[in-house]
């Protein structure tokens, strides 16, 4: 595998960075993760566009344009001849101090990798998952605003090792008010009456660009979508659920915490928006290979 950091690519072994990188050593810095689909590139402009978002909150300066970061994650995909994948592209603050300063740090650095991407087992889209709330909040928009793609995600992993020692794989996060943000890796959505609802961005979750497809594909579809603050009274009483994610695409939710879901497998109008995500991952893109 050839990795890109800062203009050059590097082997496996050879791709390294500095332990005086404050990436390292604060979190300091921002990622994207991206999908390739035969060669295709999945909403590229729109992750890179995001990770511009989040450098500025940070004030962080990305040391290529928007063009030069589109193209260095397609050049890269290419070294890979990578066709099918994940791309995993992180901007850290750079090299500096042991003191927090991010000032001292002068030049940041671009990494980017392109690797084969492991999948869900299928049993999790066939029969839905079987998450829980857990007791981890998330972050609030006056500390750490969730809308930041930093490469401080300790908030989420709690939030992960809290399910995963319940035995689930993916878990529901609450905002400090007690309404549903999002999950841990993903964002989360209900169906009721026919009607498809997601927390709004503001209860805090990140600007997902899946929930974002979604949306517009079920708009297409001529479903009317809202985003109203969601209690987990709602998502109890909702006919189905599903969570949406670069990696995971769309997976339906059968049981939160001990409730069944709707029919308690995964419903018609989910597999409706599963099908329209899949046929536009199949032509949609950014072409690499042409
Ligand atoms: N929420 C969080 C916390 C995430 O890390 C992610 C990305 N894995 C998502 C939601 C889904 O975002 P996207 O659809 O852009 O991958």
């Amino acid at each position: 595998m050839k990795i890109y950091i800062d203009g050059k690519y590097y082997s496996e072994q050879d791709a390294k960075v500095s332990v005086f990188d404050h990436g390292l050593l604060y979190g300091d810095g921002i990622f994207e993760g991206i999908r390739i689909y035969h060669g295709r590139v999945f909403r590229l402009k729109e992750h890179i566009d995001r990770l511009f978002y989040s450098a500025k909150a940070l004030l962080l300066d990305i040391p290529l344009s928007h063009e030069e970061m589109m193209r260095a994650t397609v050049e890269t995909c290419r070294q890979n001849n990578l066709r099918e994948g994940y791309i995993r592209l992180l901007v850290t603050r750079g090299i500096g101090t042991l003191g927090l300063n991010p000032n001292r740090c002068k030049n940041p650095s671009v990494i980017i990798i392109a690797d084969k991407i492991q999948l869900y087992p299928p049993e999790y889209y066939e029969r839905g998952l079987q998450i829980i709330t857990v007791p981890t909040t998330r972050n609030l928009h006056s500390a750490l605003n969730p809308a930041i793609k930093s490469l401080n995600y300790l908030n989420n992993i709690l939030a992960k090792i809290e399910a995963n020692n319940s035995g689930c794989e993916e878990a529901i996060m609450l905002n400090a008010e007690g309404f549903v943000a999002e999950c841990t890796g993903d964002n989360i959505f209900i169906i009721k009456e026919g009607q498809l609802f997601t927390p709004p961005l503001s209860a805090g979750a990140l600007y997902g660009i899946t929930r974002k497809v979604v949306i517009d594909l079920a708009r297409e579809a001529g479903m009317q979508v809202s985003e109203p603050n969601l209690t987990r009274y709602d998502l109890f009483n909702a006919d189905e659920c599903f969570v949406t994610g670069t990696g995971a695409e769309l997976v339906p939710v059968v049981k939160i915490d001990g409730r069944v879901i709707g029919e308690g497998k995964p419903g018609a109008m989910t597999k409706q928006l599963v099908e329209r995500y899949h046929a536009l991952t199949k032509v949609s893109g950014e072409p690499i290979y042409d």
